[in-house]
């Protein structure tokens, strides 16, 4: 039998990859505390009308990249392809609608079906945060921020742009999009294939389509601007005078539309030029009418994702592993004493390991292979003397020490290199 393929599109996490990405939620997850956000776990599959009602029957990753299936209870479910319309089902459902706001960060895998290339994959995951209540633009700039404050953390916030646009309330969508339409209908013979379908169904969606034909029809169309009315201005004139307040910088980009079809008001992206085509690593927007779509109130609620593989590719360094301790008992009759020596060292929270077998030559080669920072060698005489040799792998060095004292020799040992 051939050897057994992962899926396409996906991949494993492991060793460095896998530190990375974790180092990258580890981040999200701190700084949006730091904002008073509290952390939320959704299933990994819903029933498939939480996102086709509210991503919009026409948005890409309902028509063509939804995982979806008929369980064998008859339902039909689907692989969650984006966190917002799961957490909003989950406020409705757990009854939260009446306890705004809600601040709420997530993390973990999301599926589309899509090309799989660098940086866009069929299983990636997303660190993500919704702030579902406020209304105004305050909380707008105050989530960007908190995104901005989290590409800092990570290192990133030279490495990215961020990229605002306004796409108005309904009224002045519904303005522009007669306007769009009237425009792109002289060229519908110049639109891809999608693009005219859109043109039907969607046309806010050919400013967001990647098909160069496309791209260059768009330059010239009419942008939001000359549609918004007085309510949609204040707050578009409100959101950038607080990103100024929060000290965020940002660019002004009129063809910043969302992917998805809830969205209202702000828009943004932070873009880097570092990965090509996939320039996009944490994007969102307001979406005040998400929250009714899953049969809860009308709520007004904005929020952001944030790519994970994307964020980790452009991380500088991989997070380092902590060098372990090796306790190497010489002799058979040493290994109990040294399981005690063991426990006593995870106890204390130092990372220690202790081979299964082998002579004191072979243990010593596994533990520089595993980096050790230190071995503790202990035999008849030692067990004998309640004591250790403690050798620092670094130095070379090596001295008795009665037990109780190890891990504050180890300490004192690493807190010597560290200064
Ligand atoms: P794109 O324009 O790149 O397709 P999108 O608008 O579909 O992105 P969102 O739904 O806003 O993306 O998701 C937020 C973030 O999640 C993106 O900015 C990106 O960093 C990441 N992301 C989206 N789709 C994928 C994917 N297939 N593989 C890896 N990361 C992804
Ligand atoms: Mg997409």
């Amino acid at each position: 039998m051939s050897a057994v393929q992962p899926v396409r599109g996906t991949h494993d996490l492991i060793g460095e990859e896998q530190r990375r990405h974790a180092h990258v939620i580890e981040t999200a997850r701190r700084i949006t505390g730091t904002y008073g956000f509290e952390e939320w776990s959704t299933p990994i599959f819903e029933d498939t009308g939480v996102f086709a009602r509210s991503l919009g029957d026409t948005s890409d990753v309902v028509s063509k990249e939804m995982y979806t299936f008929t369980d064998r209870g008859g339902e039909s479910l689907t692989l969650r392809p984006e966190g917002t319309a799961a957490i909003c089902r989950a406020l409705v459902t757990n009854g939260l609608t009446q306890s705004l706001p809600q601040k709420v960060f997530y993390a973990g895998p999301m599926f589309r079906y899509e090309r799989p290339q660098k940086g866009r994959y069929r299983q990636f995951h997303q660190i993500g945060a919704e702030l579902i209540g406020p209304a105004e633009p305050l909380a707008d700039a105050e989530a960007i921020a908190m995104g901005r404050d989290v590409l800092e953390a990570l290192g990133l916030v030279d490495e990215v742009r961020l990229e605002l646009n306004t796409l108005g309330d309904v009224a002045s969508r519904t303005a522009w999009r007669d306007a769009l339409v009237e425009y792109f209908s002289d060229f519908r013979d110049r639109l891809s294939e999608d693009s005219q379908v859109r043109l039907e169904k969607n046309p806010l969606r050919i400013l967001d389509s990647k098909a160069p034909a496309d791209q260059e029809l768009v330059k010239d169309a009419p942008t939001l601007e000359r549609y918004l009315n007085d309510e949609s201005r204040r707050f578009w004139d409100e959101l950038r005078k607080s990103l100024d307040a929060f000290g965020v910088a940002y660019q002004e980009n009129p063809r910043i539309v969302r992917g998805l079809d809830y969205y209202s008001h702000t828009a943004f992206e932070f873009v880097t030029a570092r990965l090509g085509a996939q320039g996009t690593v944490l994007a969102g927007g307001r979406y005040d009418g998400l929250v009714a779509e899953m049969g809860g109130p009308r709520t007004p609620a904005i929020g952001w994702a944030g790519g994970i593989e994307r964020l980790a590719m452009m991380l500088d360094d991989t997070p380092a592993v902590v060098a372990p301790v090796v306790v190497i008992p010489a002799g058979d009759d040493a290994q109990i004493a040294a399981i005690a020596v063991l426990n006593r060292l995870r106890a204390a929270g130092v990372r220690a390991e202790m081979g299964y077998r082998g002579n004191m030559r072979k243990r010593m080669e596994r533990a520089n292979k595993v980096g050790a920072s230190h071995v503790v060698i202990l035999g008849e005489a030692e067990i004998t003397n309640g004591t250790v040799q403690l050798r620092n792998l670094g130095t070379g060095g090596q001295i008795e020490i009665v037990q109780a004292d190890l891990v504050g020799a180890i300490r004192s040992d690493r807190s010597g290199e560290a200064e």
